[in-house]
């Protein structure tokens, strides 16, 4: 079954669109007509057959008056029989080979670098908010990544060492998907990640059961109708999009739940966690969690460091798509004696972001009216903290899109709730620490106010520095980087994730998140 020597896998490349290039036409073209069409129409996947009305509304971030899509929300009855139709396809779907699996996968990356590639960019941009290279990044080459490292993965886990043999017996292991189907729960913020929380599944022979996120509905639909025509078998990956409360009680009321695969906020996965463990005995076997959730993610800054990279890394960070990565910078520790250099820059190019449309303009909105209020509240409350300096932005405006200007605060108390809760949006709280206290005294700091612990970076040029900081810190941070900005991991270079309130520790884009916990080998435990 795992007989299979695939390509080697490789990054996929990055596209700039650059004013005058062809790429930059085709997906301005690629707007407009997805602008021009009007709302797209999106269905839930029912036994392969469009259904329902359309009842809900996918509203464009840019300009709040408009719809991406409308789509029909699954009706219980629909998740029922997505159910029945992924257990269905369970029969016959573990026992294609891993080269006829493969094959649908590498179809799919194709069809994304080729025919689709405008169209899935401008569902995402249109329909998330994104700028071109953020949809760039996250639709095309992230979301290629997957597909192709996900049938070299599995080879790997195929051939995973076989058992001891004793004298006279031949033991195997064989690596088969879970008893039952994965329910696997998409957030807005990557199209990407939605291909690695239900293809990571289906590479080792499982069902996926997929509720998408309202805030990405009509990329991920695209997505669906990739798979559909990439070959993948019907019921394979059933594609619910619905009300959360509605679709997740349904799935949950089926014994049949294998496996949930889950990224999304820490509070609704700890409700998750609480709902499958109250019913215990209803399930055929105990259901595998996977998840990944919230981050307040921290910069350090030693007086070593190379200052203008860190302060332009420390606005990537946490301005690239609006802060609204689980990855995203939150928190920054500058060191006294290097603070007023770091202050004047960070503050310098924070206000040269330009903000608006997709194009030309690096800064665009957040995703939804709720997404606004939250983080123009944490502004409000920086306003009126007495103790807290708004140093860029501060300003806000939601009458056409979601507009938040990217913000920096600067607070003298590094455990004030700027420095501690997850606020998911372009909002950058900064403390100036003593050099003095660079060791023992700042990493405990540090990690007492570490809910979280998803990504962390160490900014410094000395080496003992360097080394005490990965050292210490460890626990504070799933990916952990050195000289370089807290987000943008890699399928294959970085693998990614985190534990305490972020997550259960997986490692997205390696063999040790969804392929691997979906089949019945251990796994290693990264921190
Ligand atoms: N993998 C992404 C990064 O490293 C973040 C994914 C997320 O937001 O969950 O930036």
């Amino acid at each position: 079954l795992g007989a299979f020597t695939g390509p080697t896998f490789n990054n996929h490349d990055f596209t700039s669109y650059a004013p005058d290039t062809p790429e930059r036409a085709l997906l301005s073209q690629a707007l407009q007509d997805l602008k021009k069409s009007g709302p797209q129409e999106v269905h839930p996947s029912k036994k392969g057959q469009i259904t329902g009305q359309l009842t809900a509304t996918q509203k464009c971030p840019f300009d709040h008056g408009t719809a991406v899509a409308r789509y029909s929300e699954a009706t219980p009855e629909i998740v029922s029989d997505a159910i029945a139709g992924a257990l269905e396809a369970k029969k016959s779907w573990p026992k294609t080979s891993l080269v006829d699996r493969a094959a649908i996968f590498y179809r799919a990356a194709a069809l994304i670098e080729g025919p689709y590639k405008y169209k899935m960019m401008a569902a995402t941009m249109l329909g998330q908010g994104k700028n071109a290279y953020q949809a760039d990044i996250d639709c095309v080459a992230e979301s290629v990544d997957f597909l192709k490292m996900f049938p070299s993965l599995a080879e790997t886990l195929y051939k995973a060492q076989p058992p001891i043999n004793g004298y006279g017996v031949w033991n195997r292991t064989e690596v088969r998907p879970i008893d039952g189907f994965v329910y696997a729960i998409c957030p807005f913020n990557f199209t990407a990640l939605a291909v690695n929380l239900v293809m990571a599944p289906i590479i080792v022979g499982n069902v996926v059961v997929w509720k998408p996120s309202p805030g990405a509905v009509y990329s991920s639909w695209l997505f669906n109708q990739i798979m559909i025509e990439a070959g993948l078998p019907t019921g394979v990956l059933q594609f619910v999009p619905g009300d959360a409360e509605m679709v997740t009680d349904a799935a949950f009321s089926s014994r049949d739940l294998g496996g949930l695969h889950f990224t999304g906020s820490t509070a609704v996965f700890r409700g998750l966690l609480a709902r499958i463990g109250s019913k215990m005995d209803t399930w055929k076997s105990y259901p595998r969690v996977v998840g990944e959730t919230g981050g307040k993610n921290f910069h350090l800054i030693h007086p070593s460091a190379d200052i203008r990279h860190a302060a332009l890394k420390t606005i990537r960070a946490a301005f690239e798509y609006q802060g609204q990565k689980c990855s995203a910078l939150s928190r920054v520790y500058v060191a006294a004696s290097v603070a007023d250099k770091f202050r004047s820059i960070l503050v310098a190019e924070t206000n040269a972001l330009s903000m608006g449309e997709a194009f030309p303009d690096f800064i665009g909105p957040v995703i939804s009216e709720s997404a606004f209020k939250r983080v123009s509240g944490y502004i409000r409350d920086a306003r009126d903290a007495s103790d807290i300096e708004v140093l860029a932005g501060g300003e806000y405006d939601d009458s056409k899109g979601w507009f938040v200007r990217p913000t920096v605060v600067e607070t003298k108390d590094p455990r004030s709730k700027f420095m501690r809760e997850e606020i998911f949006g372009p909002f950058l709280c900064m403390y100036v620490y003593d050099d003095k206290d660079f060791g023992p005294e700042l990493f405990k700091l540090i990690d007492e106010t570490s809910e979280y612990a998803l990504t962390g970076a160490v900014f410094a040029n000395d080496r003992a520095a360097i080394i005490e900081a990965t050292e210490e810190l460890r626990f504070s941070a799933g990916n952990f980087y050195i000289n370089d900005q807290c987000t943008g991991a890699m399928p294959g270079q970085q693998p990614f994730g985190g534990s305490r309130s972020s997550g259960t520790n997986d490692k997205a884009g390696s063999l040790d998140r969804g392929i691997n916990t979906f089949s019945p080998e251990g796994r290693l435990f990264q921190v």
